[in-house]
């Protein structure tokens, strides 16, 4: 056999082996682009046979392209600029359908030819496409979700404005209303139903702003450092209180020695524990509550059993789901607040574990990391007891402190003015930032109290204006907002923030760790009792009482001092008088008038 006859059966071999290969294999002149060779899979390709593809070229059936782009295209071949190129184009199949290919080409310099290699993609281009437009259909469907909960967002935030607004007010004079003691104990009764269902409601209202908040990743955790025994025996009091209410035994138990003072999201934690501790109550008719409080190695668990109805087995998972309640008779709640505590306490890194056996009881527990604190002066004190009637400074110099209230709203103003000028600050009130700014030079208040949303100026601009005052470097402002976002209030140059409705008590306790002042608290036995002096006639304690009324301090003791002169038989009446004039006991006082009425 010689050399050719050899070449030729070599040649028939490849050929063969190029039959097989189900891609298409081309092999078209460099000049003329004339086919030159097409392998079987090149006929299945484009239904022609070998001999009517060997007499076409590559423009053929390639009807979108012309031959000057085809020879720009294949230039950095010939070039050696690139050794192949990849072309995504169309074919026309001898029956005039379509088809989306893939061209592979490389160019055989001796011979002056291409090879190219074909691979039909339309159903890969078909599952791109779909793809593309699923993931298209996603986006918009993730786009308007998020719309929609954007809109929800706003919505909950402008609900609770308006929701909150009113509860402010109503639960801001139940406080005051609570204070005053000429009331009959029906209606502080009354008083006190009226103050539980506005506190119920507001519970409601942050419990579905929370979850809204969890939902838009708006909830923050934000740790500050407190006093943990008092913190921790402020809730116990207060569960022990309505345990004890219900017949049932509270044990608060601290199974190693805590930390004085320690660095967490107080306000959230105290969530958790109210959330869990009042659901041990709700769900126990008789037996024990018990709080255990158990402090290893920077870690904290908190367990709080109960010897209550229990959870069957099959509901212990769905418990932690939002709104889910099992249903017993009587029923009260949201089923909130188990999904909500989860959450948060996976927020402090831990997690909400439950136990229960049903009709026996059940027991809650959670670790979470939990690092002391230093002691300092100025850490929050969580509880004070007994009633504040007035307060004494400490610094001479600047009592009585001067109080800027701004809120839109009057009747938001109305209660916590009532209730600044009865402990005896100097308030000034304004219902709009650029009143309040007026009165903040002209007054040089000691505390600015200041809503954030006011008309004119906002609460925003208004602390950075008074901020810029030199006369006003001393002030101390505190930023209240009835909206849910109030994390954007941590933005602003203020020294506390309250979220409304405000905590008469908490706000107190701020301005105490502010102001250089000691509280005066009711005298449980003052003598006011004491009937049998010699008091003034109904006229003179008309006026007197006017006086404490209009809250004028000044204006009382010049009168009492008058009293005490004009009439010495009156020395016992002026006397004690004066004393709860002193202590800023003001609705004493009031009490103590209204006996001469
Ligand atoms: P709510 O108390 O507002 O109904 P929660 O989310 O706090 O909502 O609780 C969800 C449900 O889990 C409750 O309705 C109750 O059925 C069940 N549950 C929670 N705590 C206890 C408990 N200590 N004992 C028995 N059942 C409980």
């Amino acid at each position: 056999m010689n050399d050719m006859e050899v070449a030729n059966i070599e040649l028939k071999k490849f050929k063969k082996t190029l039959d097989m290969v189900l891609d298409c294999v081309f092999m078209f002149d460099a000049n003329t682009f004339k086919l030159i060779y097409v392998n079987k899979g090149v006929t299945n390709h484009l239904g022609y046979d070998k001999h009517e593809l060997l007499n076409m070229t590559l423009l053929d059936i390639n009807p979108y392209l012309t031959k000057k782009q085809i020879q720009t295209f294949l230039t950095p071949l010939t070039s050696n600029f690139k050794p192949s190129l990849t072309l995504e184009t169309i074919h026309q199949h001898k029956n005039t359908t379509l088809i989306q290919v893939e061209a592979f080409f490389q160019y055989i310099q001796e011979e002056d030819f291409f090879i190219a290699i074909v691979r039909n993609i339309t159903e890969r281009k078909q599952a791109e496409a779909k793809l593309h437009r699923d993931i298209k259909q996603a986006e918009n469907i993730k786009k308007t979700a998020e719309i929609a909960n954007q809109a929800k967002t706003a919505f909950l935030a402008n609900v609770s404005h308006e929701l909150r607004t009113p509860l402010n007010g109503i639960l801001g004079y139940t406080q005051i209303l609570k204070r005053d003691k000429n009331l009959t104990k029906k209606q502080k009764d009354s008083i006190q139903t009226i103050h539980r269902s506005g506190e119920h409601l507001l519970t409601l209202i942050n419990d579905i702003l929370d979850l809204s908040k969890i939902e838009a990743g708006k909830l923050n955790i934000i740790p500050v450092d407190f006093y943990f025994s008092a913190f921790l025996q402020d809730i116990a009091d207060l569960m022990k209180m309505r345990a004890t209410q219900k017949g049932l035994t509270f044990k608060y138990e601290i199974l190693h020695p805590l930390p004085i003072a320690v660095r967490a999201d107080e306000k959230r934690l105290r969530q958790v524990l109210l959330n869990l501790l009042s659901n041990a109550i709700k769900f126990t008719n008789e037996g024990v509550i018990s709080f255990r409080i158990i402090y290893y190695n920077g870690r904290v668990r908190f367990e709080i059993e109960d010897t209550g109805i229990g959870i069957p087995t099959e509901h212990l998972d769905t418990i932690f789901s939002s709104f889910y309640q099992i249903g017993h008779q009587n029923q009260q709640g949201t089923g909130l607040g188990l999904s909500i505590s989860k959450q948060l306490v996976e927020m402090m890194d831990g997690q909400l574990l439950v136990s229960s056996l049903l009709g026996s009881g059940s027991i809650f527990w959670f670790d979470i990391l939990l690092m002391e604190a230093k002691v300092v002066d100025d850490l929050y004190q969580p509880y004070q007891h007994g009633t504040i009637i007035g307060y004494k400074s400490t610094d001479k110099t600047s009592s009585p402190f001067k109080i800027l209230l701004i809120d839109e709203i009057w009747q938001n103003r109305s209660f916590l003015v009532n209730l600044l000028k009865n402990i005896g600050f100097i308030v000034f009130e304004a219902n709009n930032g650029k009143e309040a700014l007026d009165l903040a030079i002209k007054n040089l208040p000691n505390v600015i109290i200041t809503d954030l949303m006011i008309p004119y100026m906002n609460g925003f601009e208004l602390v950075q204006k008074v901020r810029q005052l030199p006369e006003l470097q001393e002030v101390i402002i505190f930023t209240t907002s009835a909206d849910i976002f109030e994390q954007q209030s941590l933005q602003i140059d203020c020294n506390e923030f309250f979220a409304k409705p405000i905590d008469t008590e908490i706000l107190l306790n701020k301005l105490a760790k502010y102001l250089p002042l000691e509280w005066v608290f009711e005298d449980v036995d003052a003598s006011i009792e004491n009937t049998n002096i010699i008091g003034p006639s109904t006229e003179q304690a008309t006026i007197l009482l006017k006086l404490v009324l209009a809250g004028n301090v000044k204006k009382i003791i010049n009168n009492v001092n008058q009293l005490e002169q004009q009439y010495p038989e009156l020395a016992q009446f002026t006397t004690e008088a004066k004393k709860l004039v002193r202590n800023f006991a003001m609705s004493e006082l009031k009490t103590f008038i209204k006996l001469y009425i």
